[in-house]
């Protein structure tokens, strides 16, 4: 896997690309939050299920349909308004997925069953650059320095441009508004 702090990063990077009156930005804390979730199956290791299996590490909750039944239940528990709950979905939608695609970008373990539970075949992506993550205290070990690199590289830089691009969309968006409604009105 990559890792939870990744994940959480490029899902806000994500959250930052939506328009605010569209996506509130507390929903980032959200999109944050349905990102690392899928890692929640490493439980399955200690109930001694096989890594291989559907329900076992990088299966079905890394899978396109896991993503749309974590984002539709989500966004059907907490949102009341009907426009910004389809973008809401979305977002959570394409956070969440986001995980088993980064998965598949990793050049170590199983790769992620993205078509569960239609396919439980484990996919990598073609293009690798991300170092696998140890999982548990292996995590704070002198391993994890290749991968905190390879992650800063491929992940981290390309969100904070695509967050300070959404940064600057924002910033001229509410500066012209200003301007245009502070400029005198003529006939
Ligand atoms: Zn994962």
């Amino acid at each position: 896997m990559a890792t939870i702090f990744s994940h959480a990063l490029v899902a806000v990077a994500v959250g930052s690309t939506f328009s605010p009156s569209w996506l509130p930005r507390r929903w980032w804390v959200a999109g944050a939050f349905c990102a690392v979730l899928p890692d929640a199956d490493v439980i399955a290791f200690a109930l001694r299920i096989p890594y291989g299996d559907p329900w076992g590490h990088r299966g079905l909750t890394h899978s396109l349909f896991g993503a749309a039944v974590l984002a539709v239940t989500w966004a059907t528990l907490l949102v009341r308004q009907r426009r910004p709950g389809f973008a809401v979905a979305l977002y959570l939608f394409i956070a969440t997925a986001l995980h088993g695609l980064l998965d598949a970008m990793t050049d170590g373990g199983l790769g992620a069953a993205l078509l569960a539970p239609f396919d439980d075949t484990r996919y990598f992506l073609p293009f690798r650059p991300l170092r696998v993550s140890p999982i548990g205290t292996g995590f704070f070990s002198a391993a994890a320095i290749p991968v905190l690199l390879s992650e800063f590289l491929w992940l981290a830089l390309p969100s904070a441009v695509v967050m300070a691009l959404g940064w600057w969309r924002y910033r001229h968006a509410a500066t012209a508004v200003a301007t245009e409604t502070s400029a005198p009105r003529t006939r």
